[in-house]
């Protein structure tokens, strides 16, 4: 322990250091170009794909890639069914809406995720409620959670409601942070006791796994993402699955205007939505889940690169998948040991400066002005996360391409 370290409760982290190693591990030089945090990659039958939506017309609402594409992500994620939708956000709130959240329900999800979760509860006019994290796993603490439905549930004919504001629990929403699984098992017990429905917003983990099943099949019915920035990608689209038929017919009746199906009539029973995702993104989406399974090899290789290049940095590691889980590494996230927001940003300076892309994870939903009011439990795991997590560099070639 150096002088410097005396008075400190934790190993100083040296910037200069995690810059070198983030090099060593992205195996670039010092006068390398920018490196972005995360990039989309096209090595198959993309163009193939999409060329074919062109020739034959096929590039709108209507077309054999949905289809296709929407069995396929259904296979990925463990589930009987999917139904694709414009974007995650759309898919999470339809989600939602066919568990029944409604008009002031109450949202169990996490404070520290993308705006995206809340929002998709505000669309239906429920609030969010946010609930603590884990250190461990970034994502939802089963135990405190459990904890603080004992002290502010009550049960009611409806369900459980808080008891402070009355409103009913309509849903939780676990999301697995940058692709590493929440801790699943506990989480469903709790929810099982209190009859609350599990939707998880797995739009960062397609291809990860919790003890043996795969994320989006952990809940009732699974959002997922395929952003530009996300694993793979469609461009902009979504995804809602579930091993339930009844929901799944009713999430894409719903996302597709709620249409009554006639051979003329235009019959439409319920305010539905236009969230159908074009044939042409799903070109690309089926294209691109054909490269999942080598994408993720590259994201655990590179994430094995990372784990190594920091072993001898001082305070600092590399986020590294819990022993139930295997994750899709999606973004790969160093973490301080030293909780302290100065810290942290002197590091993102560092990084920044030296032409790569580093990241703070999400400020915390309750800091958001729109999200200040909403009710909300001690958050200790989450600031600590907050102060401690940085993203690193993260695009598939990057890893190893797998022989
Ligand atoms: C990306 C993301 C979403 C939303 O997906 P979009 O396709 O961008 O609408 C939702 N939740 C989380 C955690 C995400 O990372």
């Amino acid at each position: 322990m150096g002088l410097a370290t005396l008075n400190q409760p934790y190993e100083q982290v040296d910037p200069s250091q995690v810059v070198a190693a983030i090099r060593s591990a992205i195996g670039v030089s010092e006068d390398h170009a920018f490196q972005p945090l995360h990039v989309p990659h096209f090595e198959g039958a993309e163009w193939d794909y999409v060329k074919d939506c062109l020739d034959t017309g096929w590039v709108s609402s209507v077309g054999s890639y949905v289809e296709k594409f929407e069995k396929e992500v259904a296979a990925h994620s463990g589930v009987a069914h999917g139904v694709a939708v414009v974007n995650g956000t759309a898919a999470l709130q339809i989600a939602l809406q066919v568990v029944g959240v409604g008009l002031g329900d109450e949202v169990l999800m996490p404070a520290l995720t993308f705006v995206a979760t809340p929002n998709a509860a505000s669309y239906l006019g429920a609030v969010p409620h946010f609930v603590d994290s884990d250190p461990a796993t970034l994502g939802l603490d089963p135990t405190k959670l459990d904890a603080y439905l004992a002290e502010i549930g009550e049960r009611s004919l409806e369900g459980l409601r808080n008891r402070l504001t009355g409103r009913r629990f309509g849903a939780i929403v676990p999301m697995h942070t940058y692709g590493h699984a929440v801790d699943m098992e506990p989480l469903i017990a709790v929810a099982a006791r209190y009859g609350i429905p599990i939707v998880e917003d797995a739009a960062e983990s397609l291809g990860s796994i919790y003890k043996g099943e795969k994320c989006g099949s952990l809940g009732r019915v699974a959002a997922i993402s395929f952003n530009g920035n996300k694993i793979i990608t469609t461009g902009g689209g979504g995804a809602i699955v579930t091993d339930d038929a009844d929901l799944a017919a009713r999430a894409k009746h719903l996302t597709t205007t709620a249409k009554v199906a006639h051979r003329w009539a235009f019959d439409h029973d319920a305010v539905g939505y236009n969230y159908r995702l074009p044939n042409l993104n799903a070109a690309l989406g089926c294209a691109q889940l054909e490269s999942l399974p080598s994408y993720i090899e590259r994201k655990r290789s590179l994430a094995e690169r990372y784990v190594s290049a920091f072993e001898a940095v001082p305070g600092v590691s590399v986020f590294r998948e819990r022993c139930f889980g295997r994750a899709n590494y999606w973004l790969n996230c160093l973490f301080l040991d030293d909780p302290s927001i100065e810290t942290r940003d002197a590091v993102l300076e560092a990084t920044n400066e030296a032409g790569i892309m580093t990241r703070p994870t999400w400020t915390l939903m309750n800091d958001l002005p729109v999200y200040a009011g909403a009710p909300a439990m001690l958050l200790d795991g989450a600031r600590n996360i907050e102060a401690r997590l940085i993203n690193v560099p993260s695009s598939v070639p990057l890893g190893e391409n797998p022989c």
